[in-house]
């Protein structure tokens, strides 16, 4: 047994026991062929449940998820003006400093300025 086979080593190991699956030599599967979730290559691997070729595949398949995570999760509306924006902190709501100015007036009026802005309105009819 070899202590330590590279990759290729491994591959051609586990390609020739596919082969001779194929053949009828063995009963029970013990390599099976895949394609790369990440790189789309064919490799061979001995557990079926192997989505990717090498550990370098699934390195950069992790970080492409995560990153794709994050931006999802970064990307948001601003519940002031409804643009999309890149949330710098998790629970930022508004694009901007000036979205979040304007949304504290407009609270301060709903929540203080009701009643003034009620009176100008029937005076107004
Ligand atoms: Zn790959
Ligand atoms: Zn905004």
């Amino acid at each position: 047994m070899v202590r330590s086979e590279t990759w290729e080593q491994r591959q051609q190991r586990l390609k020739k026991e596919y082969e001779e699956y194929l053949s009828g030599k063995w009963h029970y599967q013990y390599a099976f062929k895949i394609t790369c979730s990440y790189c789309d290559n064919d490799f061979y691997a001995s557990n079926r449940m192997q989505k990717y070729c090498c550990y370098r595949c699934t390195n950069e398949a992790y970080i492409k998820r995560r990153k794709e995570r994050k931006a999802l999760e970064k990307q948001k509306a601003c519940v002031m003006c409804g643009k999309d924006f890149k949330a710098k902190k998790k629970d930022a709501i508004y694009c901007s400093n000036a979205c979040k100015q304007k949304a504290y007036r407009q609270k301060s009026v709903t929540d203080y300025g009701f009643g003034k802005i009620a009176i100008t309105e029937i005076s107004n009819t």
